[in-house]
């Protein structure tokens, strides 16, 4: 309906736009500006493809956009602010799907004349994709069930299986090899089953034996994979705008990946390799703890945070659970009135997704000026009067610095017991993400303040 060349301004346009978006999502300020440029130029990209690209069967096209539309919009109003990581490795394993539903319908397209070179390359295209699209998921469906609690955060660790993914990595050349080589001939149906078998496989028993506590690189590196498989896509389909936006894709999140593990001080193979952490929020075990926690009230705290000159608030999943994030800055708003300094430290990994509290805080509308990065922050602890710990736990956990063999080892944590008090809200004794003990819990100057993170700090906002 409108020609190539139009086609062609719009896909540059929206490739401008997509790179706006990524510019502005790094910084909290521009980020809405940010996803505003996604959201036109996906808009752009949309309406280009479907009155540019496709020719015909537009009564089959719309019902697929009003069905796929309807299903991410409903989906999009009803999703909690803490099922936002579960629902993001949904998405992730429908672009899997797609590349390989892409894939064989190209595969399969009576209108592909190729011969030659240009059929070996188009082959490979098409075996590439459908092998990054079907470990993409299988990977992201075992991470929503996961992050979504259905399946055990524990990894699986079976005798033998880096020589296990060794195999399947063997198997898929040799039936990429198989593929290539039947298809000249007419076939290769066979060898392309097979590899989707393995790599459906591979994508299970790769996130599978990952443990509770790397789940953050995870979520990072599916989504890198999502748009791999999404460039490959793009490749199959000559379609020069999908190829770019999956590489943007692709190489965000693989930055995302390299970001996660330094802040979790892991190496990437290692995470791969998997085998880390245990299953997650259990019940605290018999504990190697002997001391005694000490509860604190409501009433109490107030009194702590308003004799405060440094408050320090840390938060964590728990405040996502509770969707406290208003009260707390109602309460930051109080505080800074009386003089008192307020700032907030993130973790990296604070939450169930990169950027989880930051949403969070965004939303609440705390001043992005008082909210630092852990590395910005963990050195000034020692002038803080009151740090108040809300719903976090892994990312607080001192055994993190003492035990380097322990679940999360190694990884830096905010040094809040440095201070002069913690106060840890929490429900109870439970143990966090990573299924870990906190000494933190049992440290002289820490006070618990039990209950629900948002009824507790109304309570304490009462009292203030
Ligand atoms: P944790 O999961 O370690 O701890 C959260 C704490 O919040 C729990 O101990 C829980 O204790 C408490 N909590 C839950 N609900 C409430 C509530 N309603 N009111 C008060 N407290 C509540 O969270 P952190 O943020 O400290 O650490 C994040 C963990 O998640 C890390 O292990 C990280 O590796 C992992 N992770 C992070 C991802 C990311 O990308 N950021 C992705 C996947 C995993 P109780 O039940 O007693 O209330």
């Amino acid at each position: 309906m409108i020609n190539a060349g139009v086609i062609t301004v719009s896909y540059i346009i929206a490739t401008i736009l997509f790179i706006l978006a990524l510019g502005g999502l790094s910084n909290q300020e521009t980020a809405r500006r940010g996803n505003w440029y996604g959201i036109i130029g996906m808009t752009i990209a949309l309406i280009a493809t479907v009155l540019g690209v496709v020719t015909q069967h537009y009564t089959i096209l719309l019902a697929a956009l009003v069905v796929g539309g309807s299903i991410g919009l409903l989906a999009a109003r009803r999703v909690q602010m803490t099922q936002m990581p579960e629902l993001v490795a949904i998405l992730h394993s429908l672009v899997g799907i797609a590349a390989v539903a892409v894939g064989y319908a190209n595969f399969m397209d009576p209108t592909n004349h190729l011969a030659g070179i240009e059929l070996t390359i188009h082959d490979i295209e098409t075996y590439i994709g459908i092998l990054i699209g079907a470990v993409t998921f299988s990977g992201s469906v075992i991470a929503f069930g996961k992050l979504s609690g259905r399946i055990s955060g524990k990894p699986l660790t079976l005798p033998g299986r880096h020589w296990f993914n060794l195999a399947l990595l063997i198997a898929s050349i040799w039936f990429a090899y198989q593929f290539v080589l039947q298809s000249a001939a007419g076939g290769g149906m066979q060898p392309l089953i097979i590899m989707t078998a393995i790599a459906l496989l591979f994508g299970i028993h790769m996130v599978m034996a990952i443990g509770g506590a790397d789940m953050p690189v995870v979520v990072s590196m599916l989504n890198s994979y999502s748009g791999w498989a999404a460039a490959a896509t793009g490749f199959m389909l000559s379609n020069d705008l999908l190829i770019v936006t999956g590489a943007l894709v692709g190489s965000s999140g693989a930055i995302l990946s390299y970001i996660m593990c330094r802040a979790m001080n892991r190496k990437f193979f290692a995470v791969i390799a998997g085998g880390f952490g245990t299953g997650g929020g259990t019940a605290a075990a018999a504990t190697d703890q002997d001391g005694e926690v000490v509860a604190i009230e409501a009433e109490e705290t107030a009194a702590l945070l308003t004799g405060a000159k440094q408050v320090m608030i840390i938060p964590g999943y728990g405040m996502a659970v509770a969707q406290a994030q208003h009260i707390v800055n109602e309460i930051t708003k109080v505080l800074r009135a009386k003089g008192i300094n307020v700032r907030f430290g993130i973790h990296p990994v604070a939450g169930r997704m990169p950027g989880h509290m930051n949403v969070l805080l965004a939303e609440a509308k705390v001043p992005y000026d008082i909210v630092y990065e852990m590395d910005e922050i963990n050195e000034d602890f020692p002038n803080v009067d009151v740090s108040i710990v809300i719903g976090a736990n892994d990312i607080v956990n001192p055994s993190a610095l003492t035990d380097p063999d322990g679940p999360i080892g190694g990884m830096p944590v905010l040094e809040c017991w440095k201070g002069e008090v913690s106060i840890v809200l929490k429900r109870s004794m439970a143990t966090g993400y990573a299924g870990v003990q906190n000494p933190l819990f049992f440290e002289e100057n820490t006070r618990m303040l039990f209950g629900d993170a948002k009824d507790t700090l109304e309570a304490v906002f009462k009292a203030i």
